[in-house]
């Protein structure tokens, strides 16, 4: 892993403490809250000092490189910088629930993980614990940590953030949610998303290429990108697909998704209440197929 060689020239330590440093003003994603973390004050994503984790699993749902035969350590962060309304997982991005811990407990189960046999740790929404992950990586390193490491997120991200992971994160599992950034404000409650997605996704792809396997088909390193369908076109799907192919490349993995479901708030949004139907599932499919984007997965109509 490159970050090994970060962490015996003493790169990686350096990052930890830059990294911490930004806490005392938070500024790691784009609502740059501004508020002193190390002092418990709380921003948009409510998280703090200490990492809080929902669950630290074995999780073999991924797409098929990811989750491999052995499974996915997968280490879910509460808390979330965006508020989505048709959150499935709410009561964790929305409300907080979870466990928080140190970082030499969040090592530990990084530890853990790897004993079981996983493929990878996955930081699932991460971006506001970039700190305390790489700190937790800087104390798991000398106990024998060596998986590849994946950055499960949203996309709306900063440059500036996503350039302390260069060398560290090997594996980007971005989302691009939106293409129109009203219906980012309207249902996400973010401005700008596009831009930094857009920007985010260019530098995810700039750190680690496109998606590498190894000889059985496991992920060695590069991007995935994921985009999930909504009612009514209220992801702008086709123009995000157009923009994948003529600015990442071709080469691109897209996991497209048909799962949506109306939770949380997206009940009594009326138009976010129903499923999305077969019709327009299969117009952001065929549009996949005709510019040329061949890698990836969709999923099954017995996902609508
Ligand atoms: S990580 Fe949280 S506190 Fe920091 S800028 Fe983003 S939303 Fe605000």
């Amino acid at each position: 892993m490159n970050y090994l060689a970060l962490y015996q020239s003493g790169e990686l330590l350096q990052r930890v403490r830059d990294a911490y440093r930004r806490l005392s003003a938070c500024d790691l994603c784009p609502h740059e809250c501004g508020v002193n973390r190390i002092k418990e004050e709380r921003g948009i994503c409510g998280a703090g000092l200490k990492p809080k984790i929902a669950s630290a699993n074995v999780h073999r749902g991924e797409e098929p490189p990811i989750s491999g035969t052995k499974g996915s350590g997968t280490i879910f962060f509460s808390g979330c910088s965006l508020k989505c309304a048709f959150c499935q997982n709410f009561p964790i991005s929305q409300f907080g629930n979870g466990e928080e811990i140190t970082t030499k407990e969040l090592a530990a189960r990084m530890l853990k993980l790897q004993r079981l046999g996983v493929h990878n740790i996955n930081f699932v929404t991460p971006t506001h614990f970039l700190p305390q992950i790489l700190a937790a990586l800087w104390l798991a390193i000398p106990q024998g940590f060596s998986l590849p490491l994946l950055w499960n997120s949203s996309g709306y991200e900063k440059v500036d953030a996503l350039m302390v992971l260069s060398g560290v994160i090997d594996i980007y599992l971005p989302d691009m949610k939106y293409s129109d950034d009203t219906h980012a404000v309207e249902i996400s409650a973010v401005t700008e998303y596009r831009a930094f997605n857009r920007s985010a996704v260019t530098e995810m792809l700039r750190q680690v290429g496109h998606l590498q396997v190894d000889e059985n088909g496991i992920a060695t390193c590069g991007l995935i990108v994921r985009h999930l369908v909504l009612p009514q076109d209220r992801a702008g799907s086709i123009e995000t697909l157009h923009w994948i192919a003529t600015n990442l490349g071709l080469e691109t993995h897209i996991a497209l998704m048909s799962q949506y479901f109306a939770a949380h708030k997206a009940l009594s949004m009326p138009e976010m209440e129903c499923r999305i139907t077969v019709d327009e599932y299969n117009r952001v499919v065929d549009v996949l197929e005709e510019v040329g984007l061949d890698n990836g997965w969709v999923q099954d109509h017995d996902d609508i």
